[in-house]
């Protein structure tokens, strides 16, 4: 199965992915964690991305295309994937539809995230994450069991830099102004469903499992 999760940043998409692939173990690609990847390895990449991350911006559409689409070649994608935080925007959505379709895939289901964007921005700058390995939490409502240290593997668990309260805003514009009109993109294409992203996270996985069969 071949999944987008699309959203508000912080409607949940990665720890939907997460979850998912745990379970089924489909590969789950975040565009946001490749680049943070990258940066803390202090690749090329890493330094191009930095900027635009930093302040909110879209990295450059060639750039994210092709490493999504070089990620999909990779064998563990044959069966399924999760693609999250890409696509961003008409044209990497264009992109993708057309270097799938070279490949004879498409996209089975898209996955909107929604929620109250008042209470979604909330719950984005009280997100903390592991420094290490990015497993995500919340200074109310997800505590690691001793402060600051991962519950998954005692790394750091710090705040990310663009989940400041005023990148956050940027990234919401960023939102509003590219990724929202996918919505419509994939309507039109019938391939748009959504979930409750401020349910709890076992019931909005459950609803991911009862929309796309997986189980
Ligand atoms: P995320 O972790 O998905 O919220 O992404 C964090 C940041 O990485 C975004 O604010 C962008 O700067 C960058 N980014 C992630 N995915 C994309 C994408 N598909 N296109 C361009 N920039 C992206």
């Amino acid at each position: 199965m071949n999944i987008i999760m699309l959203g508000v940043p912080g409607a949940g998409k990665g720890t939907i992915s997460k979850e998912l692939h745990e379970k089924y173990n489909l590969p789950h690609i975040s565009t946001g964690d490749i680049f943070r990847e990258n940066i803390k390895n202090n690749t090329e990449l890493g330094k191009l991305a930095k900027s635009y991350i930093d302040t909110g911006k879209l990295v450059p559409d060639d750039v994210t295309i092709n490493i999504v689409v070089d990620r999909l070649k990779r064998e563990d994608c044959k069966d399924g994937f999760i693609l999250d935080g890409f696509p961003r925007n008409i044209i990497q959505a264009d992109g993708l539809k057309k270097a799938l379709s070279a490949n004879n895939k498409k996209i089975d289901v898209v996955i909107l995230v929604d929620g109250d964007v008042d209470k979604i921005i909330k719950r984005l700058s009280g997100r903390r994450v592991c420094e290490k390995c990015g497993t995500p939490y919340h200074i109310e409502t997800l505590r690691p069991k001793v402060d600051g240290v991962c519950d998954t593997c005692g790394g750091k668990i710090i705040q990310r830099k663009d989940d400041s309260e005023e990148v956050i805003l940027d990234r919401i514009n960023v939102y509003n102004e590219q990724t929202k009109p996918l919505i419509d993109y994939y309507k039109k294409d019938n391939l748009l469903k959504s979930v409750d992203g401020l349910a709890k996270i076992e019931d909005v996985v459950k609803q991911v499992e009862d929309i796309t069969g997986l189980r």
